[in-house]
């Protein structure tokens, strides 16, 4: 998509939010990237090899299935994008693949990225192995502890995995320390970001990234229903990358109606909770101004989500922008609410989601339907990572 009115300017807003508060250090680093990013992936070389490995490596287009089952119980058609059929398992590999090109093109031989649940540290050291690049994966202590098999599959790819002992030993504290890490590097490093989050270009560069997602929507449906746009389009948003590139290419077509679901976590009346778009206020986070959710002191809290790809405080500047315009309508989905989700579509359908995915899935029994509408729900990843969790459940249900 070129211009349109849900681009950033060229400051990086989307109306109030977004750009790019950085310390000067980095402004080299970013000012590269900025002067450069839409050269280069809309160049034909890179667009070019950028499909040919999301083709023949990750495995797309991922399917669109109409889910059978599921749209009889809930009186509607419901159709999923498989991103979970994606290679490591969701939607992250889109992005990963088009930074490693797009650090590949910058000339950088070096690769860091943060991570919290290991979702987008997998992806990272993934692309990194495949291209022989050095990888230096930045995650906080505790969440070192918690994601034990993503830390094996990060070091056997090769990446170099640094607990971070400062702060929450948790996601922010691992962001903080791959800013520094880049500041010290400026030359030859890239800094790989997760989600539609961070300074600008970044979540302006992913979202172009995962917007394969919408365009690939459009032709499926295209083929299935005789008509390239859905009445809905459902997705969950941790810092919002799958939504927006579910929403990207419907963004200015008013006949779809685009519905996020962010984590209540046990509800948003409670501390425990990631309703970053309910709950948060404008603020300033990893180099963006967003909503976020913040005490009353202004400080940023630990945000909790049975999910931990959704369990962040803030959320891309372009969901609060489409929030604000009224654009995007964003609903709280608690742990229980996605449980059930998940369960449902596993007996229904024979898919176990990841629990991330089963948030949006989770929005299905919030409302009623209409017979004849089409919706699809961007299936972001699979289950496979969250059997402990599941596992923990099921026990509990049978007691
Ligand atoms: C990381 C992750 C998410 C949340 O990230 P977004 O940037 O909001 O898409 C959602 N689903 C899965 C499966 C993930 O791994």
């Amino acid at each position: 998509m070129s211009k349109s009115k849900y681009s950033p300017d060229s400051d990086g807003y989307y109306g109030e939010f977004g750009g790019a508060f950085i310390p000067e250090m980095l402004v080299p680093n970013i000012t590269e990237l900025r002067e450069n990013y839409l050269k280069i992936i809309e160049s034909d070389e890179f667009i070019k090899e950028f499909h040919h490995l999301l083709r023949d490596y990750t495995g797309r287009p991922t399917p669109l299935y109409f889910a059978k089952r599921l749209s009889e119980k809930y009186q509607t058609n419901i159709h999923l994008k498989r991103e979970d059929l994606n290679h490591t398992g969701a939607h992250k590999i889109n992005n990963t693949i088009g930074q490693v090109l797009l650090a590949e093109k910058l000339g950088k031989k070096r690769i860091i990225a943060e991570t919290g649940a290991g979702q987008h540290g997998v992806a990272t050291a993934t692309v990194c192995a495949l291209k022989g690049l050095e990888c230096v994966v930045y995650m906080g202590a505790l969440d070192v502890q918690r994601q034990a098999p993503n830390v094996t599959k990060m070091k056997m790819l090769g990446a170099t995995v640094v607990p971070v002992e400062s702060g929450n030993k948790t996601l922010k504290d691992a962001t903080n320390e791959a800013m520094r890490d880049w500041i010290n590097h400026p030359d030859d490093t890239y800094y790989i970001i997760g989600s539609v989050v961070g300074p600008h270009p970044y979540p302006d560069l992913v979202a172009r990234m995962q917007s394969v997602i919408s365009y690939e929507i459009s032709l499926q449906l295209n083929t299935h229903i005789g008509r390239s746009f859905p009445d809905y389009v459902l997705a969950c948003v941790g810092g919002g990358s799958n939504a927006a590139g579910g929403f990207y290419h419907f963004l200015e077509n008013p006949a779809v109606k685009l519905i996020g679901a962010e984590a209540a976590g046990k509800g948003i009346d409670t501390p425990e909770t990631a309703a970053t778009l309910a709950l948060g206020k404008t603020g300033i986070l990893h180099g963006s101004k967003s909503k976020l959710i913040q005490d009353k002191y202004g400080q940023v809290i630990e945000p909790y989500s049975i999910s931990a790809g959704l369990d962040y405080p803030g959320v891309g500047p372009l969901h609060s922008y489409l929030q604000s315009t009224g654009r995007c309508t964003y609903i709280p989905v608690t742990d229980q609410e996605a449980l059930d989700a998940a369960m449902e579509l596993t007996q229904l359908e024979g898919i176990i989601p990841a629990l991330e995915s089963a948030h949006a899935l989770a929005l299905l029994s919030k409302q009623k339907w209409n017979r004849s509408h089409h919706m699809v729900i961007i299936l972001s990843g699979r289950g496979d990572k969250d059997m402990d969790t599941y596992s923990k459940y099921f026990s509990h249900e049978s007691h």
